[in-house]
């Protein structure tokens, strides 16, 4: 069964502009059973953010402006979820029986303006929430930080840290990317792994499955540097000693093309480490799959 649980259509700010019904094609034609849309839906703790409030040379500030900052409504970016889950029900109805549809978002740091983010748990139903992080608590994108001007162990340690206040957040049903800043982190001279930090990694784990919160497996790393499914296999190892039974796969896909990318290799790996089940979500209610 191919479930791709992480995926982003033209509404997110940083997709493709097609629009959902050309993914739903693109994933039945390649035989996935279930898919789910999880635009993003990001927090942020300021209203704005200036040149000014970072250190000379540690971001990408011109970046910043030009990737984050038009899509920024205060301490939001919010994309038009009414409209796109009307699109989901069109779609739903056309496809029938020929896949399952999910809807979903991915929140960035809902704890970062926590009373917005519950504003929008009580207006709108999803079958599950992605907790991600993906900026940190000045507000500026992993992505946009020079990697070469930041020591990288005390970085890693507020992003575990805003993982922390994001699961006591609590409202999600899946953490995404766990291993989301080795993405971003790669220099020449260092190949960023989240092995040093396994007390920290412990910890949340642990966290995750007491609150019935899934694990993500997610495949983007393949096109990535890393050319590996994550998260790395200590991580997964330690899932499964700890207990971990909820895990999904995701592809992170952002255009039609990535739908469904290296699901099955993820599948594969979740087999090899003993897992028995991928997990699913409908009306926040985990479903296990036999894998
Ligand atoms: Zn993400
Ligand atoms: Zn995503």
């Amino acid at each position: 069964m191919l479930i791709d649980l992480h995926t982003h259509t033209g509404y997110s700010y940083d997709a493709a502009p097609d629009m959902p019904q050309k993914h739903v094609d693109a994933a039945v034609q390649r035989g996935i059973h279930v898919l789910a849309f999880t635009e993003h839906v990001d927090f942020f703790r300021r209203e704005s953010l200036s040149a000014a409030d970072f250190p000379a040379g540690t971001v990408d500030f011109d970046g910043y402006a030009r990737e984050i900052a038009p899509f920024r409504r205060g301490r939001m970016i919010l994309p038009d979820l009414s409209a796109q889950q009307h699109d989901l029900a069109v779609c739903r109805e056309q496809a029938g029986d020929s896949i399952l549809l999910r809807a979903g978002a991915e929140f960035g740091q809902p704890h970062a303006a926590p009373e917005l983010a519950n504003q929008l748990l009580d207006q709108y139903s999803f079958d599950f929430v992605i907790g991600s992080i993906h900026q940190m608590p000045d507000d500026m994108d992993l992505y946009f930080y020079r990697y070469e001007t930041v020591d990288q162990s005390s970085f890693l340690h507020t992003y575990f840290d805003e993982m922390e206040a994001m699961l006591q957040f609590g409202r999600f049903h899946i953490l995404g990317h766990i291993d989301y800043p080795l993405r971003v982190m790669k220099l020449p001279h260092n190949q960023p792994s989240l092995r040093g930090y396994m007390e920290r990694v412990d910890c949340i784990l642990r966290k995750i499955i007491a609150q019935g919160i899934a694990l993500e497996c997610n495949t983007k790393g393949l096109l990535g540097w890393q050319q590996a499914v994550g998260p790395e296999d200590c991580v997964l190892r330690r899932y499964r000693e700890l207990g971990g039974e909820y895990i999904t796969v995701g592809s992170d896909s952002h255009a039609p093309e990535t739908i469904g990318y290296g699901i099955s290799q993820a599948l594969d790996r979740l087999r090899a480490f003993g897992f028995s089940y991928v997990t699913d979500f409908e009306n926040g209610q985990a479903i296990q799959h036999r894998l």
